[in-house]
């Protein structure tokens, strides 16, 4: 049996587990998930914020071969998903080979005998000849940078770090933020709070969420007539693809969207001064789109003000706005999104000659041929990199076609120690430069989201449908790629 090549995965979330699936699905044996939690999930063991669900249907927002034919409803809650995840690993036994409480805290690859050295918070080096980081994009929390953050005297915390032990009843609450995640816990937590004031920068372009709950019928034709959840499955991944379309190649597609999301406020806020602050005034589709049936209807609820004035500082007792008007409140829950541009921080990753991969990013923000893999960075090859998120779909879609792409370069490697491979440059820029050229005429250019860095690259998302992606991953081309030889192996 020919050897196969060591693999060292980080992150157990949907990326981590997704890749390490699909080597086990290929008899690919020799990997291990370095996972700095007690638990697997990633972002879905993170985020249990009241209310915590995903936007996206989980007949798509599942993997492909792992079909579940039981969800409680067609838009999955956390807590559902997180235990499909952990069923799934267990049905696999990955869990096995999971360790976890291990944090990497760098990373470096050793020419001489092509192999990564894996360094981790407890003091030991993990080695392995290839590397696949699968850490998300959304795992590290941003606080905003506010005057007097810091000498609020009550509750405080972040969304995906929800304090569960602060009981919010009766309480005065401030929200800041109107992302995704702030549209799914406000409604949970308005109608126990004695008043939720929400600090809204931007409004949120919001559409109906086709939500439903599935029957004992659903649930049985499912399992026994498969073909039906599959046929599920294809509408759900179409309408996103049509979706994808509009914030991309085919603009004029938009104005249906928008339509929709006009009258879905109209119908949801009478009032017309409150419906004023809730309207958009960028693009559509600049931010995430979003998809809720309560948000409009708490905020329109007489135990909640929307405030539009800029925050100037937080003090001991609240929020003081631009205009001199201090907020008393009694809790801060920050909705303020994530890290997102900073790709595989806070790890210290290098390359060849002892490069920094992080320098290497810097100033103009993080790369990588098919969001994938870096020049000079070899036999490290990324799940979830730049350029791989999508404005509209599912993400497991996207990593599903990520982990086939990297299970073939792994199949490549078997029986070739101490080869290693990483895009070759002018096909990584010839990669760059197409999709740069995609970018500058989506929607994400004119306004501020997590999807664009301080230079105002657009490094996070995909410009084009998810099966643009699958199609240009779907072939491992070894010529794309520098192939070398290790010294001593
Ligand atoms: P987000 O989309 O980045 O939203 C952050 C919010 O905080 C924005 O409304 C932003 O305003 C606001 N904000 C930041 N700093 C502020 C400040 N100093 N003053 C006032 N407002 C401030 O974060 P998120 O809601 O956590 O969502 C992040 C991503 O996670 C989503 O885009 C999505 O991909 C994912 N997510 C998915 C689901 C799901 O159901 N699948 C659910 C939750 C999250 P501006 O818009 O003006 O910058």
């Amino acid at each position: 049996m020919q050897r196969e090549p060591s693999i060292l995965i980080i992150g157990a979330g949907f990326a981590g587990l997704g890749m390490a699936l699909e080597l086990m699905r290929n008899r690919i044996g020799n990997f291990t998930i370095l996972e700095r939690a007690a638990d697997l999930g990633g972002v879905w063991r993170e985020n249990t914020y009241p209310g915590a669900a995903c936007d996206v249907p989980s007949p798509l927002y599942s993997w492909s071969f792992e079909p579940k034919s039981d969800w409680p409803r067609r838009f999955s809650h956390q807590a559902d998903i997180h235990e499909y995840m952990r069923t799934v690993a267990e049905k696999y036994d990955l869990t096995s080979r999971i360790e976890f409480g291990v944090e990497v805290t760098d990373a470096e690859f050793d020419e001489q005998s092509g192999i990564w050295r894996v360094h981790t918070s407890d003091g030991v080096t993990h080695i392995a000849d290839i590397l696949i980081p699968a850490v998300g994009q959304l795992s590290r929390p941003a606080l905003p940078n506010l005057p007097g953050i810091d000498t609020f005297t009550g509750a405080a915390f972040h969304s995906a770090e929800w304090d569960h032990s602060v009981d919010l009843t009766g309480k005065r609450v401030a929200c800041i933020g109107t992302g995704a995640s702030a549209i799914q816990y406000i409604p949970a937590i308005q109608p126990k709070v004695e008043h939720l004031t929400l600090f809204q920068r931007s409004a949120a372009w919001v559409l109906p969420k086709f939500d439903t709950e599935y029957s004992p019928l659903h649930h049985a034709l499912f399992k026994y007539v498969p073909v039906t959840q599959l046929a599920e499955r294809f509408a759900i991944w179409s309408f996103f693809e049509v979706l994808a379309l509009a914030l991309t190649d085919i603009p004029a597609m938009k104005a249906p969207v928008i339509a929709i999301a006009d009258r879905h406020r109209r119908d949801q806020v009478p009032d017309e001064a409150l419906r004023a602050k809730l309207t958009p005034d960028y693009a559509a589709g600049c931010k995430r789109g979003l998809f809720s049936n309560e948000y409009f209807p708490a905020l329109g609820q007489s135990n909640v003000s929307v405030e539009t004035t800029a925050i100037e500082s937080v003090t001991p007792k609240g929020i003081r706005t631009a205009d001199g008007v201090e907020h008393a409140v009694d809790v801060i829950v920050y909705g303020t999104g994530f890290k997102g541009t900073e790709f595989l921080a806070p790890m210290n990753i290098y390359g060849i000659d002892g490069r920094k991969l992080a320098d290497e990013w810097s100033p103009q923000g993080a790369r990588a041929y098919l969001g994938m893999s870096v020049p000079g960075f070899p036999n490290l090859f990324m799940m979830y990199g730049p350029n791989t998120n999508v404005g509209s779909g599912s993400i497991i879609y996207m990593l599903e076609s990520q982990s086939r792409y990297i299970r073939q370069v792994v199949r490549y490697l078997t029986g070739k120690p101490g080869q290693f491979l990483s895009a070759r440059p002018e096909v990584e820029q010839g990669w760059d430069d197409w999709l740069q050229r995609r970018l500058q005429d989506t929607p994400w250019n004119f306004c501020s989201s997590w999807y664009r860095n301080a230079s105002g690259r657009i490094t996070n998302n995909w410009p084009g449908a998810t099966v643009l992606f699958r199609w240009k991953t779907s072939r491992f081309t070894p010529k794309d790629f520098d192939e070398r030889r290790a010294a001593r192996r």
